[in-house]
């Protein structure tokens, strides 16, 4: 017997539950691309997304995902042979650097590990010890959907302004935006890159570039910035298929729509604070569970963690046991570890992620916890009692 049949929860670190309203609005015949209501419904979109990223500049929009939104980034404002100061607190900051390295930027990486951080002396240290000014930017994860960890990007500014140095900040926000507090202009972030499939609640296919002066200076003083990713005329088109390149995204654009209008109507301060409050229900689970058996969140420090996914450990096999368990047995899919141990390692079935990032309430996470305790029970894996009560408790406001 299993018990999965029902609605069905994906609590992996994106793509992320599709709420309703963003599917019905998707589902519609195709609509007029030379007139009518998508031009105007695209200008409001613009308008919405700003307010999201809570910032006064530009946005292109790119039919992508979050690679995407990575490669339009970094070509828009570095040529090959620019230097990048490169940090990396998971899987997603290397990924980024990847990219980096083989659209031939010139990459020096500090990695921080998986368990902490962007420690902010450090990056003001090498861009101190950087004299001839040669890092033109900065890359830094906001929330590295791998490892969990949430860095402080207005500590990276102040690195930036305390060294004096005219790097670009540039902040991968996929995980975190609509999630986490994320202040684009108040932060001095310089380009923030996000996709639609995460905080956004829209199926994966666009990306995202926010920029503002400071990068727009940078970009017109670049030679050559291949004609599809180039976001001059994305973010200032002069006719309505500029703003894509060719061809609107359609259904996209109205199921995004529809999720900018449940972010806005909730306000971006309770979609934070929903956010959070979740965050510390799973925490208090898990280190309920914790308190017997070795289940454990990967990031010590609150502090550190992101609000909308938490990477934790298991001895292996039992990461992959308790997935396939509350997957098979209870319609629950939870994420698995990514970046903390190679794929045909066998350490790399002790690790499992809970994505609880976008259209997510209490009784979706209450549910999702459940299912764990029950399959922390299934498969023998031994664990503190009362997780799911501790987690209820906090809801409950005790
Ligand atoms: C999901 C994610 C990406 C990659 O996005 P794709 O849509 O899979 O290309 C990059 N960075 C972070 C932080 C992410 O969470």
């Amino acid at each position: 017997m299993s018990l999965a049949n029902g609605r069905t929860y994906l609590a992996i670190p994106g793509p992320t539950a599709v709420p309703d309203a963003v599917l019905r609005a998707m589902h519609r015949a195709a609509p007029n691309i030379y007139e009518g209501e998508l031009i105007g419904m695209t200008e409001s979109v613009v308008t919405d997304l700003r307010r999201v990223a809570r910032t006064e500049h530009d946005v292109a929009i790119y039919i992508a995902n979050g690679h995407g939104a990575w490669e339009a980034a970094l070509s828009n404002v570095l040529a090959p042979g620019a230097r990048v100061l490169s940090l990396a607190t998971g899987r997603f900051g290397h990924g980024w650097a990847e990219m980096a390295g083989t659209l031939g930027l010139d990459v020096e990486m500090i990695d921080f590990g998986v368990r902490a951080p962007v420690d902010a002396d450090r990056v003001e240290a090498a861009l101190r010890a950087d004299k001839d000014r040669r890092i033109r930017a900065v890359l830094a994860t906001h929330v590295d959907t791998s490892s969990g960890i949430r860095s402080d990007l207005p500590a990276l500014r102040a690195a930036l302004d305390a060294a004096g140095h005219p790097a670009l900040l540039m902040a991968d926000c996929i995980a975190s935006l609509g999630c986490d507090r994320f202040e684009m202009d108040a932060w001095g972030v310089d380009i923030g890159v996000t996709a639609s499939q995460k905080g956004l609640m829209t199926p994966p296919g666009l990306g995202f570039v926010f920029f503002n002066d400071r990068a727009a200076a940078a970009r017109a003083a670049m030679e050559r910035v291949g004609p599809y990713w180039d976001w001059t005329r994305r973010a200032r088109p002069d006719v309505f298929y500029q703003y894509f390149a060719g061809t609107a995204p359609t259904h996209h654009i109205y199921g995004l729509r529809a999720a900018l209008d449940l972010i806005l109507d909730e306000g971006l301060e309770a979609v934070w604070a929903r956010h959070e409050t979740l965050a510390r229900a799973i925490w208090v689970a898990a280190q309920t569970w914790g308190e017997a058996g070795a289940l454990r969140l990967n990031v010590a420090q609150p502090a550190h963690r992101s609000h909308a996914v938490t990477a934790l450990s298991l001895p292996a096999p039992k990461g992959t046991e308790l997935r396939d368990w509350v997957q098979e047995n209870a319609g629950v899919t939870l994420g698995i570890g990514l970046g903390m141990a190679e794929p045909d390692d066998p350490a790399w079935h002790g690790f499992f992620r809970i994505g609880h990032m976008g259209h997510v309430n209490a009784h979706m996470v209450l549910g999702a916890l459940g299912a764990i305790e029950a399959g922390l029970a299934a498969r023998d894996i031994p664990h503190g009692a009362g997780g799911v009560s501790a987690a209820a408790a906090l809801l409950g406001g005790r």
